[in-house]
């Protein structure tokens, strides 16, 4: 069986490639996308391809928040109970029981430091 892959959707450049450097050096097969709607898109266009996304919570068009509910209301599973680590700046979205609220597993403040990435992703993948 291939190994199954990691998201990374955020609309910054910077922190796209950030992750996408990180999950090199962790070993990680990622694909990077900018926006919610290019994330579902990739879902449904293959919904086995993905163990675990990391997703921005502040973008334009659709914000994590909305990406992250969409993403259960999938009819199949998965995605519907793939693993949702936010990655934010925002405080207002840094405890664990609000993040739970809003569909995803866990959060990663920004920004992002490798080691706890590595420990969130033992944790949470397969
Ligand atoms: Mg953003």
């Amino acid at each position: 069986m291939s190994q199954r892959k990691i998201m990374v959707v955020d609309d910054d450049a910077t922190t796209r490639y950030m992750m996408s450097e990180f999950l090199d050096v962790l070993g990680h097969e990622h694909v990077v996308v900018s926006s919610g709607p290019a994330c579902l898109a990739e879902l449904t266009a293959d919904p086995m391809a993905y163990n675990l996304i990391l997703l921005d919570i502040h973008m334009p068009i659709l914000t994590g928040v909305h990406t992250a509910l969409s993403i259960r209301q999938f009819e199949k599973d998965p995605p519907q109970t793939i693993p949702i680590v936010a990655i934010t700046a925002d405080t207002n979205y840094h405890q664990p029981t609000r993040i739970k609220e809003l569909g995803m597993n866990a959060v990663l403040p920004k920004p992002v430091n490798i080691d706890a990435l590595h420990d969130m992703l033992s944790e949470l993948t397969t």
